[in-house]
């Protein structure tokens, strides 16, 4: 049979697309792990530790990480705190207005699960991963300052082996629950 040639991309052409996709895939990783610009964002007492974790002490600016008042000008949403069902939709509302790519980290029990208020309150969330996608959790009540910044670490090698297709793919894939469905 014959075949069209102009279907049959050559080696070379194969070659060539996968070693510019892979410099550019570093070259963009580095970029944005290198300057992660989270969203001043905080529902309850964990909110506390990530205000600590910008402190003196622990300077979680030295990643370049510089907090943003805004969504629109933030690429990291840190949820700090217990969401609560008649909060969700300005959550969610807010991660959407955050431009592409951005991440989620889910910072202690309350936003894990629900935490203490998993037991009986109809109010809380149990997860904010059911409203939005999220990238790194971190256990604890609260977690510590420590535990904050190693899940940057973790977000920064996770972003570092990301390429630039899946991503795409990852995006066109996402689907946020309706918090009816909670
Ligand atoms: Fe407060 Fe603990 Fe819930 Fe964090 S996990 S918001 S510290 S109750």
């Amino acid at each position: 049979s014959i075949i069209n040639p102009v279907e049959r991309p050559t080696v070379t052409q194969n070659l060539s697309e996968n070693f510019i996709l892979t410099t550019l895939d570093d070259l963009y990783n580095w970029a944005k792990m290198s300057s992660l610009y989270p969203m001043m964002f905080g529902t309850a007492c964990c909110f506390m530790e990530f205000m600590a974790a910008y402190a003196s002490r622990f300077d979680m600016e030295r990643f370049g990480m510089i907090p943003r008042a805004t969504p629109r000008q933030a690429d990291l949403l840190i949820t700090a705190g217990t969401i609560t069902m008649k909060y969700a939709p300005n959550l969610v509302r807010l991660y959407e207005q955050m431009p592409e790519p951005k991440y989620v980290i889910a910072m202690g029990a309350c936003t894990i699960t629900g935490g203490m208020f998993s037991v009986d309150s109809p109010s809380a969330v149990r997860g904010v991963d059911k409203l939005i996608p999220v990238d790194v959790y971190i256990p604890g009540c609260p977690p510590r300052p420590e535990a904050v910044i190693d899940a940057i670490i973790k977000l920064r090698k996770k972003i570092a082996n990301e390429s630039i297709q899946e991503r795409q793919q990852t995006q066109q894939t996402h689907r946020f629950y309706s918090i009816r469905h909670q």
